[in-house]
């Protein structure tokens, strides 16, 4: 049979809420360059002398400085995610990377005379009714005030970022343009790591097992350039940390999510002790695939049948489950897709994943996937929108600067969103395979993101020791501890290979951000117990999420989640999560159960 299109073909961007044309780009970076030179010949020096309406008028006119390149370096990189090989589309991001770190240096000095003030000079400011829109960033950014350095040495390792970033990139071109041959069936062809890794969800076993064979094969030239870059950028940030006086590797990250690194320690312990959660689906899955024991290349293996779902039908579901949540969040989603802020179809040029941009107030966010007709697709769809309609919320209430969160209250609405999306999915759902699937998807999407990420936050953690001891990460010792953490989780539930020592080589989050990957655990227990709150008391619930929503980053964490009966500071604030969890695992068991006898 000819493939036929994908459903999502033509559902495409339309970039002409950001920009008519990369001319009046380049136009608005020359312009911006000039406010931000205006405003910092106006401005420096005055910080401390502003008073509170001073103060606040200034902090307005920065806000709206930041909100403006936002919307005009989006378009850029927006250009550069859906056609990548365009000459103008590269040479306008070229110009606006340059541009942008232009402007940040023009107007670092603001954030550095707020930090230099006395102790007493700036609770008197933030005590002002004036600057309340402000206060809990100010303040969350004098935090940082013990590790900040002045102005020059600020923007000189400003100014070498693009000799870090070499590494990330050299790093991302290595697994870029890795192509192993291959053969699917069809004769041997050249895969991409991505094509390698969708075969981890075939029903075919033979299939799956010489995919990762494949992989592992393919990376192992690569394993010591790779190990260098993660070696080199580790070896970095630790070096900054020295230079800045952090105690501790993973407190920039913990201070960037607002979260004390207790809170963050005491919720990795408690995910490790459900570890023997995950071992036990694994030996059920094993069981039912009629296996003694589940290998790697079976973990996201296939239970019952997935069946298509066409772009229009995950429109309705998803505007479903959100108009029945909250018809202002369905409205949301509506004005996204009406206004083409949505690009769903995979081509050639686009980039891959998926990511929600909330760009401005004054222009709705924009969200990017690539939609292949699965129903793992859908779920997708539902939490960029989760994020979509937080930022969407939150740019209405909030100030520019107030609006973000930290990674990982950021990915609490995504994961609930994605949720309650899946609850819906299954009322409706009556084919058992496709319920069995479904199921099944939704407990191991929760063990990937709960007890995955741990065991890649506790490797992050072991190689920024290793390293800080003076040690090299070379691919051998990176090797060992990999093994190490992941076998405290797998156990002997699931055979891991030869090559997986090796499986630390490919994870982007280790490079680009140093423990992103705790943020996921974080967010998704969270959203478990939301999901029981919502399902106990859906009235109350309703209202104190939509507050939630449009705080945005206006308070910290702890006190964003209070009012949703989520109590971080209480060490079992964890055990609702996980009583959603093992729900989740039970329903999987008894979806196999159902499928098993039919
Ligand atoms: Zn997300």
């Amino acid at each position: 049979m000819a493939a036929t299109a994908l459903s999502a073909s033509g559902v495409r961007w339309d970039l002409s809420d950001l920009e008519p044309d990369a001319e009046t780009a380049r136009r608005d970076w020359d312009e911006l360059l000039a406010r931000a030179r205006a405003f910092a010949e106006k401005h420096r020096g005055t910080i401390g002398s502003a008073g509170p309406a001073g103060l606040r008028a200034l902090l307005d006119e920065l806000d709206e400085l930041s909100e403006d390149a936002s919307r005009v370096h989006f378009y850029a990189r927006a250009r550069e995610h859906t056609e990548a090989t365009d000459a103008e589309t590269n040479d306008l991001a070229t110009l606006a990377r340059d541009r942008a770190a232009d402007l940040e240096n023009l107007l670092l000095f603001a954030e550095l005379e707020w930090l230099a003030l006395e102790d007493a000079e700036a609770e008197a400011l933030l005590a002002s009714p004036e600057l309340a829109p402000y206060e809990h960033k100010l303040r969350v950014a004098r935090e940082e005030k013990p590790y900040v350095l002045g102005e020059p040495e600020e923007q000189a390792l400003n100014a070498r970022r693009p000799a870090v970033s070499a590494w990330e990139s050299l790093h991302g071109r290595q697994l870029a343009t890795l192509t192993v041959e291959f053969d699917a069936g069809q004769g041997p062809e050249p895969h991409t790591i991505d094509r390698l890794l969708a075969y981890l969800y075939s029903p075919e076993r033979p299939l799956r097992l010489a995919a990762v064979d494949a992989l592992y094969a393919g990376l192992a030239p690569r394993a010591d350039v790779l190990a260098s870059c993660y070696d080199a950028l580790v070896g970095d940030r630790l070096a900054v940390d020295r230079l800045r006086g952090v105690p501790e590797p993973m407190l920039p990250t913990n201070m960037r999510n607002e979260l004390d690194g207790e809170v963050v320690e005491t919720m990795m312990r408690a995910v490790e002790e459900h570890y023997p959660l995950g071992r036990r689906w694994f030996e059920r899955k094993a069981a039912l695939l009629g296996l003694d024991r589940l290998a790697l290349a079976d973990q996201y293996a296939p239970v019952g049948q997935e069946r298509e779902t066409e772009w229009p039908e995950a429109v309705a579901i998803v505007e479903g489950a959100l108009r029945d949540f909250e018809p202002r969040l369905a409205e949301i989603f509506r004005a996204c897709l009406d206004r083409g802020h949505v690009d769903a179809e995979p081509r050639p040029g686009k980039a891959g994943g998926a990511y929600c941009n909330a760009v401005s107030a004054k222009v709705l966010p924009f969200v990017l996937l690539n939609y292949t007709d699965k129903l793992r697709d859908v779920v997708t769809l539902a939490h960029e929108f989760g994020h979509a309609t937080h930022g969407t919320l939150a740019l209405g209430r909030q100030t520019y600067r107030s609006f973000r969160t930290g990674l990982a209250v950021a990915e609490i609405p995504s994961t609930f969103t994605q949720l309650l999306t899946v609850e819906r999915l299954l009322e409706r759902e009556e084919e058992p395979s496709t319920r069995a699937s479904l199921l099944a998807d939704r407990a191991e999407t929760a063990m990937a993101s709960i007890f995955r990420q741990t065991v890649l936050a506790r490797f992050e953690q072991k190689a920024y020791a290793l390293r800080g001891e003076g040690k090299a990460l070379t691919s051998d010792r990176l090797a060992e501890v990999w093994l190490a953490e992941n076998e405290a989780y797998y156990g002997d539930s699931l055979e891991l290979p030869e090559g997986y020592r090796l499986g630390w080589s490919y994870i982007p989050h280790f490079v680009h951000v140093r423990f992103y990957t705790y943020a996921y655990v974080f967010a998704h227990l969270v959203a478990f117990s939301l999901l029981a709150r919502w399902r106990a008391d859906p009235a109350a619930f309703t209202p104190a999420y939509l507050e939630f929503l449009a705080a945005g980053g206006s308070r910290s964490p702890r006190d964003l989640l209070a009012p949703l009966g989520v109590d971080l500071r209480d060490p079992r604030a964890w055990a609702d999560a996980f009583a959603e969890f093992d729900r989740c695992v039970r329903e999987a068991e008894a979806g196999a159960d159902e499928l098993a006898a039919a």
